[in-house]
């Protein structure tokens, strides 16, 4: 088993524009970051590749992939676009990421399945954009590669049990609805309760899906200041329902980094060792699966926890420091905190934050236990 990345330094073309939290490099950030290191060697990159238009079309509509061609092309809204499709607002501008960025994070997904079905272990960082509609943009995404992923899987490779894990501080609202009713496609979030933050109408915990999809659907909802002890035990509890009631062929784990304490667009309080070691619990739970990115709008934040991640997935020892032309490097981007009274110098330091543990609260527990007695009562 080796492991790849499937990644390219050309995202850093096709980002959103610049008053967008997403105007910041990721993908290409962590590569810089990983060669800099020395983390990586040519050999573990695969190159992205867009997506075919049948690959789309596995999950989307015709119509919609072809707005937002459109779009792109012109960089205009087409007529009617912003109330039909969601595209064109501050939320969801035109850029070349809404076509070309996207397509590209998309045949990634589908590389990195391709890649893990040939044995090898995989990440695609770009991957994970988990909140578009089959017609319509949502939540800064535009083309839901976990979907058409998880529908390349069902259509064109025959699986039939397909487990979708989702750790973002979002919930995972387009692919939740995407499955809604199937028993082939089991997900699981952990996200900031819908109370308090977007995607607001999904996430809560008493939808656990439709139809025969009744059962295959867990929502964990938790509240703001969440510590790195009551995240590990809201996964690993809900990671013990998830396999009483489904046995996976194949999973895809969403790792998006905005739960980390230093990411302004989520409450959470996370460290990146708990995220990493969330990342394990699930491969010691499932096995290896296939890696996705996913939210993160502090690119220091991001950088060192997707190298975590890169570190373990590929048996290396992450260093403790990072070096000069490290720090060099981030400070070199195009990025402000918003509050700059926090002292972040740490994140120029070491790689790994400090653990982040805590009590954990009543509400936390009782969140758990119900999502068991719901799950297991079906
Ligand atoms: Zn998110």
């Amino acid at each position: 088993m080796e492991a790849k990345l499937i990644g390219s330094l050309r995202y850093a073309k096709y980002r959103y524009p610049k008053n967008h939290p997403l105007k910041i490099p990721r993908v290409s950030l962590l590569m810089r970051f990983l060669k800099v290191m020395n983390l990586i060697e040519p050999e573990e990159v695969i190159e992205s590749r867009k997506a075919t238009d049948e690959e789309l079309l596995l999950f989307h509509t015709e119509d919609y992939i072809k707005t937002l061609k459109l779009a792109e092309a012109c960089q205009c809204v087409p007529n009617g676009a912003r109330e039909k499709y969601n595209i064109g607002s501050y939320e969801n501008p035109v850029s070349y990421a809404m076509f070309t960025g996207s397509s590209l994070a998309t045949g990634s997904t589908i590389q990195a399945i391709e890649e893990f079905l040939k044995g090898n272990k995989v990440f695609n960082p770009a991957g994970g954009m988990h909140h578009a509609y089959r017609n319509r943009a949502n939540g800064f995404c535009y083309i839901n590669d976990p979907a058409v992923g998880i529908e390349y899987l069902r259509k064109k490779k025959g699986f039939k049990r397909i487990l979708y894990i989702d750790i973002d501080a979002h919930h995972c609202d387009g692919v939740q609805d995407a499955f809604y009713d199937t028993d082939e496609v089991f997900v699981l979030s952990l996200h900031q309760s819908p109370e308090y933050t977007f995607p607001f109408k999904r996430g809560f915990l008493e939808e656990i899906g439709e139809g025969r999809g009744r059962g295959y659907n867990l929502n964990i909802p938790l509240p703001k200041g969440l510590n790195d002890n009551e995240f590990l035990f809201a996964l690993e509890k809900s990671l013990e329902i998830v396999k009483e009631v489904f046995k996976p062929e194949i999973y895809l784990l969403q790792l998006g980094t905005d739960p980390l304490l230093e990411d302004y667009l989520s409450k959470f309080n996370l460290s990146n060792v708990a995220f990493l070691r969330a990342f394990n619990m699930v491969r010691e739970t499932f096995g290896e699966g296939v890696h996705l990115g996913g939210g993160g709008y502090h690119p220091y934040a991001l950088a060192r926890a997707w190298t975590l991640i890169w570190c373990e997935l590929s048996g290396r020892k992450a260093p403790e420091k990072l070096t000069e032309e490290t720090k060099e490097l981030l400070l070199s981007i195009d990025f402000e905190e918003f509050d700059d009274e926090m002292d972040r110098s740490y994140m120029f330091e070491s790689l790994r934050d400090p653990y982040r543990g805590g009590e954990i609260r009543k509400e936390v527990r009782e969140t758990l236990q119900k999502a068991r007695a719901l799950i297991l009562s079906t």
